[in-house]
């Protein structure tokens, strides 16, 4: 039966051809945002409007005991104050543990995960990096932490700006955790299982996020192969310069970074243009929100 949903492919033969963009921004809600955390913001959001993509917002909510009350609703109102308007519902990481408990079991049920009761201190006095103590130690699930067996790790990373990029072997080879020892849910696990599960294409986001890529695109390769999901294609990866403080540190939220003054929302996003290695005018400052957001995808060349 040819509705018109399938008139108009028919008409449009090249309508399923189009590759499909699916960015994301993923704050974690530790407070508000600063003017670095905009210009990821701003830059995922360029570029997948400059792909003709859909662009999402993932509040990564796992770690209450660092999320002041209010502060995930304070970034999706600073976003919307900016103009940034995503086109999916919010996607909230503490609703997903169903989700991630399954995806854990899928793992066990494969043998690539096991327990681990080392101790930061410990780990140290071994090694640099994590070295599998207790891969073969069946230590008890009590105050352990779960960590991933990590045999087949992605070495090579290619990145649209970077380019190729070998991080550091011991770095890429450890067995990363996927649940902490305080029983929350890690950094790792969540953003795989959600980026695969959201069909994201197309990862962009500070650099200081680079070499993690390693250790979440060997999970995704892991998620293909477990027999439990539709296999998805790795993301593209894109990671954009970090915004320095005055002191020359990352601005972030543990260096107290000011949150964005609202009151200059305009002067905020022509100050990201700049910070993402564009070169608007300044009159640019003068125009609405839309069309400084407009002028940012034109230009936009990454
Ligand atoms: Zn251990």
């Amino acid at each position: 039966m040819a509705g018109p949903l399938a008139a108009d492919s028919f008409n449009n033969p090249e309508a399923t051809a189009l590759p499909v963009y699916r960015g994301r921004f993923a704050p974690s809600p530790s407070g508000p945002l600063h003017a670095g955390s905009l210009v990821a913001a701003v830059g995922s959001f360029l570029d997948a409007r400059a792909h003709g993509g859909t662009w999402l917002v993932r509040m990564e909510d796992i770690d209450p005991p660092r999320e002041p009350e209010g502060a995930a609703e304070t970034i999706l109102r600073q976003l919307e104050a900016h103009h940034l308007h995503w086109d999916e519902s919010v996607v909230w990481q503490s609703q997903q543990s169903l989700a991630y408990q399954q995806f854990l079991a899928n793992l066990h049920n494969k043998s690539l995960t096991y327990y681990c009761d080392c101790t930061r201190k410990q780990i140290k006095s071994r090694a640099n990096r994590y070295d599998g103590f207790c891969r073969n130690r069946n230590v008890s699930s009590e105050t352990s932490a779960i960590r991933f067996r990590n045999d087949n790790p992605v070495k090579l990373l290619h990145d649209r700006i970077k380019g190729s990029v070998k991080p550091d072997h011991d770095f890429v080879c450890e067995d990363f955790t996927l649940v902490r020892r305080d029983g929350l849910w890690a950094y790792q696990l969540a953003v795989v299982h959600d980026d695969f599960h959201s069909g994201i294409t197309h990862i962009v986001r500070g650099e200081d996020l680079l070499e993690a890529s390693a250790w979440q695109l060997t999970l995704w390769k892991t998620m293909n192969t477990l027999g439990s999901y539709d296999p998805q294609p790795l993301p593209d990866i894109c990671h954009l310069p970090l915004v320095l403080g005055p002191d020359g540190r990352k601005l972030s939220k543990q260096n107290h970074a000011p949150e964005l003054n609202l009151s200059q929302t305009r002067l905020n996003l022509v100050h990201a243009l700049h910070a993402l290695g564009l070169s608007p005018e300044p009159e640019l400052t003068n125009c609405h929100e839309r069309d400084i957001l407009a002028w940012g995808i034109a230009n936009w060349k990454i």
